[in-house]
């Protein structure tokens, strides 16, 4: 199947939702047959980024390296979803530049709901001191002002996020809509 390259990147705090998302739809497209490519920054910072820290020059080498692999990826024809935290808006759309097959997803649940669900107990360390510079708690978080796709995941059901995205994907090109499919 002849598909275009895309990076759909997923921002937003810990335990927004990030992870959850982009594999929901990520196995919604291997089943469509497309040929996609998951970073996810909690993986990556134990190979390609492994040793960079929390502090703003480390975030930002960690988003440049990414955005490189990515941008290897995207130009082959690869969908890419990269699932990062990438609090700084200013490196963000360093890469959306290079790449330009770039869509943003804002991750976005308020940042008690986060740490209500503390799905990896590390807001609860944070607060007791145990981690120092923890997006949302001791360092910033830049949201996008102007990203393709807004997830609420306070508000919806994944389901729903998941076919926003995909719908988003469909609408700008980059996926073919079933029906079009079915009617080839
Ligand atoms: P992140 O990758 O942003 O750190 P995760 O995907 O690991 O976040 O965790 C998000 C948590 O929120 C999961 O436990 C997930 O089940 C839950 N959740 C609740 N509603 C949603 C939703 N609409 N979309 C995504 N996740 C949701």
């Amino acid at each position: 199947m002849e598909q275009r390259g895309v990076t759909v990147w997923f921002t937003g705090l810990s335990g927004a939702g990030k992870t959850t998302i982009s594999q929901a739809v990520a196995e919604e497209l291997k089943s469509r047959g497309y040929r996609l490519e998951i970073l996810d920054g909690d993986i990556v910072r134990t190979n390609l980024t492994k040793g960079l820290g929390f502090s703003k020059e480390d975030r930002d080498e960690n988003i440049r390296r990414i955005g490189f692999v990515s941008h290897l990826l995207t130009r082959n024809g690869v969908i890419v979803f990269v699932s990062a935290i990438s609090p700084y808006r200013e490196i963000r759309d360093e890469v959306r530049q290079r790449i330009g097959d770039f869509v943003e997803v804002f991750v976005n649940a308020p940042l008690d709901v986060c740490e209500t669900r503390d799905v990896k107990g590390l807001y609860k360390r944070a607060r007791a001191g145990e981690i120092k510079a923890f997006t949302g708690i001791s360092d910033p978080y830049e949201p996008p002002l102007n990203p393709e796709i807004e997830c609420r995941t306070d508000l919806e059901e994944l389901s729903e996020s998941v076919d926003k995205v995909i719908g988003a994907l469909e609408k700008m090109g980059y996926l073919q809509s079933p029906t079009a499919v079915a009617s080839q």
